[in-house]
């Protein structure tokens, strides 16, 4: 669970972290990480999903942003959906998702289009939503991050996206104000 190029990847389920893809949500700041085909071809990359022989075009950009947002909705735990988002994540998972590709050496690389790579992204938030990790999805404590995430945790406590990212940064900022520095 480590950012890759600029991307987060903390959510431990990658229709959370293609929901990451907008960021500042709370903040009015929107940041917008997928603006581009470049953009959600770079996203595909590091999330695992690239395709090497799948074109992305600006079309794909809105497709991708539109699909993300509808994720959204649909996964936040104070959201509801509305039936157009509903539509939209099925029209996606409706498509054949990628697949599998085997190389002699035992590894695996995933094949397919644009859309097969929405598709699949899709299907994990149906999996998850009705699944039994549906209310482990949190938003993540700190004022200024919006990141959602899966509390895989035992207990079920687990307020930060990141450890290391928000939960010490809060942490040190709490201690200063108490100490008044
Ligand atoms: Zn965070």
């Amino acid at each position: 669970m480590n950012d890759l190029q600029g991307f987060p990847f903390r959510s431990g389920r990658l229709c959370l972290d293609f929901s990451a893809t907008l960021g500042g949500r709370r903040r009015d700041a929107l940041v917008e990480r997928l603006g581009s085909a470049e953009d959600v071809r770079r996203w595909l990359r590091a999330s695992g999903l690239w395709s090497h022989s799948a074109l992305v075009s600006d079309h794909h950009a809105e497709a991708a942003r539109g699909l993300r947002e509808a994720i959204y909705r649909l996964v936040h735990p104070k959201r509801k959906p509305s039936v157009a988002d509903v539509g939209t994540v099925n029209r996606w998972a409706g498509l054949p998702p990628l697949a599998p590709k085997l190389a002699s050496d035992r590894t695996a690389r995933w094949d397919g289009s644009v859309e097969a790579a929405l598709s699949t992204i899709a299907r994990d938030a149906i999996e998850l939503v009705t699944g039994p990790l549906a209310r482990r999805v949190r938003e993540c404590a700190r004022p200024d991050c919006s990141l959602l995430f899966v509390d895989a945790s035992r207990p079920g406590r687990r307020r930060w996206c990141s450890m290391e990212r928000c939960g010490n940064r809060s942490k040190t900022a709490a201690y200063r104000r108490r100490v008044g520095r």
